[in-house]
């Protein structure tokens, strides 16, 4: 006797419907992706009690005549592709055609829908899959598709649903993601008899995500340049400036072709893409959008079209990441142009009492520090007690005015402030924020952070161009490493020496370490090596040897920059701005955080009530 039985067709559907229907926000996804296909301009979801007592979505789409109302609760029944050849290239949401059946399986379903110039609609029931009802009705155009009592006839099912309250914020959160992805469409959603959200219908997603998320958000972000791409790959949309995050991923929108995409792929190229601009931990506030050929990439991997698989993912991360780059980095010229307005003028303190707490005392010796001599480094970087680097010749203005920085041109150390940079130093607060003013307003910078923005970027340069210079060792050292570790440093050799680490094979898993870059003070170079392979380990897996160089610039600048509490002299805190203001990403440390706030006329006018 055969044991091999053809599954009946409800229960075939259900069997589907565990992958497609997990709780009330994947209906609510089907539908909604159902409506956008179906051309609707405007789709309203109501739901009751988390969507697992009711979830309806209606639409103004191109509706169905009674055969296909009735033909779309079959299993594999879609309109969207009829050739192999079509699936290679999709260009709907949908095209599995499981959708209607599955959800029909699993709950007491009806549809009521209606062509745009047909006379009368139909009107459909089901219940467990089955049939029950079909009759002329009467709706307005368009599809209305309710589902009540989700998972009524599947107890097992129905117990992993959570509260109420998180299987609402689930859907929600699917409405913004189909929101985000179509502002063109207009969304209501109606929560408990409640109006969530009404967003209208709009051609700029700027608007739309100002009508979800308030335009505090709005104004922390920069529109991604659109450029041309790699591979015809298409990157656009909205990103957060560097150094706004979240602590979850719920902002980190990619759009693929239209549908929202969770990939490591996707992840990893943001987090690249903001790689220094990002604290740890912290994930990026994004809503970009890849447009991409449909045959380049596979949506057909996953039940519910959460995931895609790229034909080409190298040439994808690039192009995101190419473009969060560029994006960041325009936005710097905003940041200078804050300080390019001239600074109101006004009274110079008197000579006595000018920033006493970045005066250094005059009989302490001046000498340069060898090590950031050689590097020219243009910020001051010392450890007490050595002295710091070399002090600027007194200036034609005179030791007693405090020089303003609109005057002229002139010369700071070795290099000049330019002549667009307006800011005037006030004073250092708590020995570690620099308090400045610009046209703007106040600006207060983090002394810390602005220095190892400075020094980072100094030192990826240095990197780039001639590598990092270094310091021979009075003593070689030799070291081992487990097999892993030997065969990272191997494969990674060309850069550790880049980097400045002088650094060679000395036997199977043994290695010689003769020289470390200038800027590091290392007692022990092989624990200081285990902990840079360590780090950069994991780090780096798999990303290219300047990312790892970066990466360790990144960890070891921190410990070397200024330190907060270190007191600068004036012209060492004007030198640090200047070198900031020039920097490629000034307004965060290469661990993410700020380096400057500003705090506008405009904001103090309210905070001292002379303005409503
Ligand atoms: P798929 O979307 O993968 O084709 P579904 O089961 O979700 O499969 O839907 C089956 C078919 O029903 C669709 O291909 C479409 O032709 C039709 N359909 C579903 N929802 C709507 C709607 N809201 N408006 C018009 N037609 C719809
Ligand atoms: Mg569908």
């Amino acid at each position: 006797m055969s044991r091999i039985q053809l599954l009946p067709e409800i229960l075939a559907s259900q069997v589907a419907a565990g992958e497609v229907v997990e709780r009330p926000a994947s209906v609510v996804k089907e539908l909604v992706e159902n409506s956008l296909d179906a051309g609707a301009r405007k789709i309203e979801t109501i739901i009751r009690r988390g969507g697992i007592s009711l979830v309806r979505v209606v639409d103004d789409g191109c509706g169905m005549d009674r055969d296909d109302a009735l033909l779309c609760l079959e299993r594999h029944a879609t309109s969207k592709i009829r050739t192999s050849g079509d699936l290679a290239a999709i260009h709907t949401l949908g095209f599995r055609g499981e959708a209607l059946p599955s959800i029909a399986s699993v709950s007491r379903f009806r549809l009521t829908t209606r062509e745009t110039d047909a006379v009368a609609g139909t009107e459909i029931l089901v219940a467990g899959g089955r049939i029950e009802t079909v009759r002329d009705g009467g709706e307005a155009p368009g599809t209305q598709i309710e589902v009540r009592s989700l998972f009524y006839n599947l107890p097992a099912r129905r117990k992993f649903l959570r509260s109420e309250n998180t299987e609402s914020r689930n859907v929600e959160h699917q409405l913004h993601l189909q929101a985000i992805g179509h502002p063109h469409v207009a969304f209501v959603f109606i929560r408990d008899d409640r109006v969530a959200f009404h967003l209208p219908a709009t051609s700029a997603l700027r608007d739309r995500i100002r009508d979800l998320h308030g335009s505090e958000l709005v104004e922390q972000l920069l529109e991604v340049k659109p450029g041309p791409r790699a591979a015809k790959i298409e990157i656009s949309g909205l990103i957060g400036k560097a150094g706004v995050s979240r602590s979850t991923r719920t902002q980190q929108l990619v759009f693929v072709n239209g549908r929202a995409i969770e990939s490591p792929v996707l992840t990893a190229a943001l987090r690249e893409g903001y790689h220094t601009a990002l604290m740890k931990g912290q994930f990026p506030v994004t809503f970009l959008f890849v447009q991409l050929d449909p045959a380049a990439v596979d949506v057909n991997v996953h039940p519910a079209k959460r995931e895609v698989r790229f034909r080409d993912p190298a040439s994808v991360r690039e192009a995101i990441v190419a473009a969060i780059h560029e994006t960041l980095e325009q936005d710097r010229g905003a940041w200078q142009e804050q300080f390019r307005a001239p600074v109101p003028p006004a009274e110079p303190p008197p000579v006595s009492n000018h920033l006493p707490e970045i005066t250094r005392a005059p009989q302490q010796t001046d000498l340069p520090h060898p090590g950031f001599d050689e590097f020219q480094l243009r910020a001051p970087v010392f450890e007490s007690p050595v002295a710091p680097p070399a002090v600027i010749p007194s200036r034609a203005n005179g030791e007693g005015s405090l020089p303003r920085s609109e005057d002229h041109t002139r010369n700071v150390g070795s290099s000049v402030v330019p002549e667009s940079q307006q800011f005037q130093i006030i004073g250092v607060l708590n020995r570690l924020y620099v308090l400045m003013e610009n046209a703007n307003g106040l600006v207060l910078v983090d002394q810390h952070a602005a220095h190892e923005r400075v020094l980072f970027e100094e030192l990826r340069r240095r990197m780039e161009e001639k590598g990092v210079p270094s310091q021979r060792l009075l003593l070689p050292q030799t070291f081992d490493l487990p097999p892993r570790d030997a065969e990272w440093v191997e494969r990674n050799i060309a850069t550790l020496q880049k980097m400045g680490i002088g650094i060679e094979p000395f036997g199977a898993q043994t290695f010689k370490i003769d020289s470390l870059p200038t800027f590091l003070e290392i007692a022990d170079p092989a624990a200081f090596m285990r902990e840079v392979i360590d780090g950069l380990r994991s780090a780096s897996n798999s990303t290219s040897a300047l990312r790892l160089g970066e990466d360790m610039i990144a960890k070891t600048v921190c410990r070397h920059a200024v330190k907060a509490n270190d007191p600068l002299r004036y012209l060492e805190v004007e030198k640090l701005i200047t070198d900031l203001l020039e920097c490629e990403l000034p307004y965060c440390c290469p661990h993410g955080r700020p380096t400057m706030i500003q705090i506008s006329h405009t904001e103090l006018e309210k905070k001292f009530g002379r303005k409503a």
